[in-house]
């Protein structure tokens, strides 16, 4: 069975600079994995171009065995990207919205009212679902947006940055659906600044810095490559702080 993700030797650029160098990544299926790395590191590029919204210069990406280019719109059938900045239609309310995506993915409407009878309470959107998103606080938007990612079932999970402006409980829920839904089999592929949410709930963590994947593992992987480190902390700090280069 192939990769959910598969990443072969990418590169990005932006004119002069090199936002991605010669990325080689593999993610299973099942996984759920996390991406971190300083500001400016690449994350989001790497992720708009799993999402197929960016064609890398260089290499390729495949997702669910369909390469993104030549085969994009049959991977991203089975995609779905959250952005870090969350979209929404003003002049919709959130339910709206919502039926909008289940639509645009043809979800049937029984399938829909049942992941939302048990998104809605659980994300705490009853009371603001019925209102213009015009009027929603930046989690209000993040949390239609990820229960918008969450309708079609997807094969793929891709977000950018999910937890920023969540409040704790909402993080405690947020980490929960991320991890029953690749505990389903599905993937999750998830950038984080919150070195918490990363070390609590990924299965495999990746540090990208200064365009490359400088390391890549489990938790005990990560503390053996960096002698015995303990916290993602020390790890992080020690492989984005210097020229050290971790080996997987
Ligand atoms: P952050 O944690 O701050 O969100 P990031 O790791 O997601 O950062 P990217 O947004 O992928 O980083 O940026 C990687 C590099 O590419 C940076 O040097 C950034 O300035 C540059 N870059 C990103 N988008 C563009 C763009 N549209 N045009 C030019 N340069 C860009």
């Amino acid at each position: 069975m192939p990769a959910a993700i598969e990443l072969q030797s990418v590169v990005k650029r932006y004119g002069e600079i090199v936002a991605v160098d010669d990325l080689s990544l593999s993610v299973p299926r099942g996984e759920l994995f996390a991406f971190l790395g300083p500001n400016g590191a690449g994350k989001t590029t790497t992720i708009k171009m799993i999402a197929g919204l960016l064609r890398p210069d260089r290499g390729t990406v495949t997702v669910c065995g369909h390469a993104m280019g030549r085969n994009g719109a049959k991977a991203m059938n089975g995609i779905a990207y959250v952005p870090d900045q969350p979209y929404l239609y003003d002049k919709l309310t959130g339910r709206e919205f919502l039926h909008f995506v289940a639509r645009m993915y043809g979800v049937p409407s029984r399938q829909r009212d049942g992941v939302l009878e048990d998104l809605v309470p659980r994300l705490g959107m009853q009371n603001f679902l019925d209102q213009m998103t015009e009027s929603y606080s930046h989690g209000m938007k993040q949390k239609v947006v990820i229960a918008s990612a969450l309708l079609h079932d997807p094969d793929v999970l891709v977000i950018d940055e999910p937890t920023v402006g969540l409040d704790p409980k909402t993080v405690r829920v947020v980490k929960d659906l991320f991890t029953a839904h690749a505990r389903s089999g599905r993937t999750v592929f998830m950038s984080t600044h919150t070195l918490e949410v990363a070390e609590a709930v990924a299965d495999r963590i990746g540090i990208i810095h200064r365009s490359r994947l400088v390391a890549v593992g489990t938790m005990p992987e990560l503390r053996l490559q960096a002698d015995q480190q303990q916290s993602l902390e020390d790890i992080f700090l020690q492989v984005t702080e210097d020229d050290h280069e971790l080996h997987s």
